[in-house]
């Protein structure tokens, strides 16, 4: 019988577990043994009692690392903690982590990457980690937008007087910005979305927004349903085309990202100027490399200008461990069903999702995006 290790995560703020009790029962019932690190899902309220009770046995991390085949995370564990043969499944973001993926191949681990996943596989779909996770995010800084704002985001008709709607706008609309745009509607706020890419025009509107036109803005369709980077030109072209139209929003949620680039930098610190007082610009792209508001820092908030609240967003999806958590837990297992033959787990790269998905395997760096993308 193989082995599955869900570890207790090691960043910092991490609040999420890889696998919830719910997800133990079908692990159980694929032929697996299943290992959980003691307090792994604590920051998600879940005790070792419940995993326990669900069929799981609760270890040490020395124990875990011993006896398991699969090990299940949603940040990579250091990689001294596995060993030649094991499989690693988890967000790993191989793309941005040269130094994880060599660590990885040199110790002889299958790491599988389910940020590789391709999207637009309809088999794929239930596996699809960063969707569930995105759209956790963008529900969760339309949420924390409207808690940072000082006035109602309805329209609301009171005995003290009529409050006007709050007029909101999510500047990038993939996963996170659609479902910033669907929170932010159901609290009652106009809400107007902007994307590069065109078909983004129909999303918008079919989710009950606006779609704010930007006519010197290039279209920007990249590859896989991605965006493409903008140039130079482009961007100085999108930026001022922004800052003439930002000062009209009350709230601004960024989502914009571009597939192994930094996130474009949509709001200058000049656009900044032009918004009014209490205003708030929660950047939910902002990270160690930047985000799409100038100045904006992860996990900060700050105020600008006369009195603009940048929020930066951070780990969104830790904020809301136990949903976040939960919908993790079945994507992975979705994978890790489709994985196994007889119990164990296969490795098939002919196959076309772990073609995508497998980053190392015996000792080498077998996915040639990710082996292109570092070198
Ligand atoms: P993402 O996180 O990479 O980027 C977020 C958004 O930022 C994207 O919509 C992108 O176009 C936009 N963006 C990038 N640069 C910009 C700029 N300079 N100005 C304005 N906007 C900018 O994207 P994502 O949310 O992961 O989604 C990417 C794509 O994958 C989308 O097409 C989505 O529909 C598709 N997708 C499909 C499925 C499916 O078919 N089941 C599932 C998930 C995602």
């Amino acid at each position: 019988m193989a082995g599955l290790g869900v570890v207790k995560e090691s960043e910092p703020g991490e609040r999420r577990v890889a696998a919830v009790p719910a997800v133990v029962p079908r692990l159980t019932a694929l032929g697996l043994d299943v290992l959980v690190e003691h307090d792994a899902g604590v920051g998600a309220f879940h005790p070792d009692s419940a995993y326990a009770e669900a069929g799981a046995t609760c270890v040490d991390a020395r124990t875990l690392d011993a006896r398991v085949d699969i090990v299940w995370c949603v940040g990579p564990p250091p990689p001294e903690r596995l060993r030649a043969g094991q499989v690693l499944l988890g967000l790993l973001s191989p793309d941005g982590s040269p130094e994880l993926v060599a660590a990885l191949a040199a110790r002889g681990v299958t790491a599988l990457s389910l940020d590789r996943l391709p999207r637009t596989l309809s088999r794929a779909q239930s596996m699809d980690a960063l969707t569930s996770q995105a759209n956790i995010a963008g529900y969760k800084a339309a949420v924390l937008a409207a808690d940072t704002y000082g006035s109602y985001f309805p329209m609301l008709m009171t005995a003290a007087g009529t409050a006007k709607p709050t007029q909101v706008l999510v500047l990038g609309v993939g996963v996170a910005g659609l479902s910033a745009i669907g929170t932010a509607r159901r609290l009652g706020a106009v809400v107007t979305g902007y994307d590069i890419r065109p078909e983004t025009r129909d999303e918008v509107r079919s989710v009950g927004a606006r779609f704010l036109e930007l006519a010197v803005v290039a279209e920007g369709k990249g590859e896989g349903g991605y965006a493409r980077a903008l140039t130079d030109e482009e961007r100085a072209a999108q930026q001022e085309a922004l800052q003439e139209r930002i000062g009209d929003f009350d709230v601004v949620i960024t989502t914009a990202q571009v597939p192994g680039r930094r996130p474009p930098q949509l709001v200058t610190q000049e656009a900044l100027k032009g918004m009014r007082p209490g205003s708030v610009v929660v950047d939910l792209a902002a990270g160690p490399l930047g985000g799409n508001v100038e100045g904006s820092v992860p996990d900060r908030t700050i105020v600008v200008a006369d009195g603009v609240t940048v929020v930066g967003a951070g780990n969104l999806p830790a904020a809301m461990a136990p949903g976040a958590s939960a919908a993790y837990a079945r994507n992975v297992s979705a994978l890790v069903a489709h994985l196994l033959r007889e119990g164990v787990p296969a490795i098939d790269v002919a196959d076309e999702i772990q073609a995508a998905v497998v980053v190392t395997h015996d000792g080498a760096i077998v996915n040639p995006t990710v082996r292109s993308a570092l070198s």
